[in-house]
């Protein structure tokens, strides 16, 4: 069961003014690396990652003390979030142009229950004349991810959806982050005084390869729960 958060003390007279709620997102999950609409909650420390439709099995976490041995490590679970992808209107079928990243429907077995959603690069567009109801034009675009990517589909609107340009701004996701980040810089910083304090001989090849092996992250570390 999840812990209760902490609660003040005081009720406030008035009920507070309604909250702009958080805008939905999508999270590229790690276990078939497709699109899903998700939302984020820090959990005794732990970032959990709730997929919409799925139940809590399906859960990611990430723990901030052993899943991020790195900068690096931090900024690829940053571009695992962006805002939700809206679908191609109808009627602005022209407003996408060659080179535009798309996010589309992969039917992976022909079944439409395995619709999964991957991203690929609109190469050409073969326009039609159409109304402003059903847009008859075709979409020909290279996949990027997933099972196809590499490969060129020829496609409707029907299963084109838009990838936002501005990043995700979602207050529970940006702190966990920014927090992290901090931490690097900050060890960042100590490495760096402490390298000016002393000049410690070079390590030779065995002992440099020792401590990459012991900085090397378990590879299931990430899958456990608190
Ligand atoms: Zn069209």
């Amino acid at each position: 069961m999840p812990k209760s958060r902490k609660r003040k003390a005081t009720v406030p007279a008035a009920p507070p003014p309604p909250r702009r709620p958080r805008p939905r997102m999508e999270y590229r999950a790690r276990s078939d690396e497709a699109w899903y609409g998700a939302r984020v909650v820090v959990q005794d420390g732990w970032l959990r990652v709730m997929f919409e439709n799925s139940t809590e099995d399906a859960d990611e976490w990430y723990n901030p003390g052993a899943d991020f041995a790195s900068l690096g490590d931090v900024e690829a679970l940053r571009a695992r979030f962006r805002r939700e992808c809206p679908p191609l209107d109808h009627a602005r079928c022209g407003d996408v142009r060659p080179g535009d990243k798309l996010c589309l429907a992969c039917d992976i077995h022909g079944d439409v229950e395995e619709l999964k959603y991957y991203d690929a690069v609109l190469e050409t567009v073969e326009r039609a004349a159409h109304g402003v109801e059903q847009c008859a034009c075709r979409f020909t675009v290279r996949w990027t991810e997933g099972p196809r990517s590499g490969c060129l589909d020829k496609v409707g609107i029907e299963v084109v959806c838009c990838v936002p340009k501005s990043p995700i701004q979602d207050p529970v996701l940006s702190e966990f982050l920014d927090d992290l980040t901090k931490r690097f810089a900050e060890d960042q910083g100590t490495a760096t005084a402490a390298s000016q304090q002393a000049d410690p001989t070079p390590m030779s090849e065995e002992e440099l390869c020792g401590v990459l092996l012991s900085l090397k992250r378990a590879p299931n570390s990430s899958t456990g729960k608190p």
